[in-house]
């Protein structure tokens, strides 16, 4: 079975940017600025109910990444390499691949579930 790598590729580039603005925008929010916009709600204003979901979406991503979001874009940046290698959807580990599904919902893993575990464990 062959991995469409060139599909993961452009999946990774996708996740890449998402992650890089998502970093972007860690280091230039104020703590605190969240609960400021969210105040606004019932104020006269005709687009208020955009501005407050636009925040709330940044704080989720905010949320999700935290301070992991540099050491995914490492594991991405990774991958991507691997894939230009030829390694893509082996594990670093076993040399065994990985599963599809585990590519599909972490396409910058390198090590097969086994593994991931085992290192989860130390
Ligand atoms: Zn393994």
């Amino acid at each position: 079975m062959t991995i469409d790598t060139e599909r993961f590729r452009t999946e990774l580039l996708n996740e890449r940017g998402r992650v890089e603005a998502a970093i972007a925008n860690l280091r230039d929010s104020h703590p605190g600025r969240l609960d400021d916009e969210v105040e606004e709600v019932g104020a006269p204003s005709d687009n208020h109910l955009g501005d407050t979901a636009t925040a709330t979406l940044g704080r989720e991503i905010d949320y999700t990444l935290g301070e992991n979001s540099e050491q995914v874009l490492t594991e991405i940046n990774a991958a991507l390499k691997r894939i230009d290698d030829g390694t893509y959807g082996i594990c670093a580990k076993c040399g065994n691949p990985i599963a599809p599904e585990r590519l599909e919902a972490y396409p910058w893993a390198s090590l097969c579930i086994d593994d991931q575990r085992l290192a989860e464990r130390r």
